[in-house]
């Protein structure tokens, strides 16, 4: 079973999401069905269950998670960690 941070797993959250417009992974060629696959599944985001497997990602991109309703809903900004889940893992307290 997954274990959860601070941010529940739940359809409001995976619709909110704007990892599938991230430029981080916006050319990975792993993780770009995969993230499709997690927004049409509503099964998993990264603040909330972690690490992305993909091993492409760009991480010298920007995170754009601070463009999302979930990090104002959830005052990400003061969280750790605070942004690109996707490496840094999900939200702890
Ligand atoms: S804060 Fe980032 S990882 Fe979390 S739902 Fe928003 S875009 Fe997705
Ligand atoms: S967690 Fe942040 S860096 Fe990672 S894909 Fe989502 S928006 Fe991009």
């Amino acid at each position: 079973m997954i274990k959860l941070g601070k941010v529940p797993l739940n359809s409001d959250v995976s619709m909110k999401c704007r990892c599938e417009l991230c430029p981080v992974q916006g050319i990975s060629a792993c993780s770009t069905p995969q993230v499709k696959k997690m927004i049409d599944s509503r099964a998993e985001v990264y603040c909330s269950v972690g690490l992305a497997d993909c091993k492409d990602l760009d991480n010298t991109k920007q995170c754009i998670c601070y463009q999302c309703q979930v990090y104002a809903d959830f005052n990400l900004d003061k969280a750790d960690p605070k942004d690109y889940f996707c490496f840094n893992g999900k939200v702890l307290d």
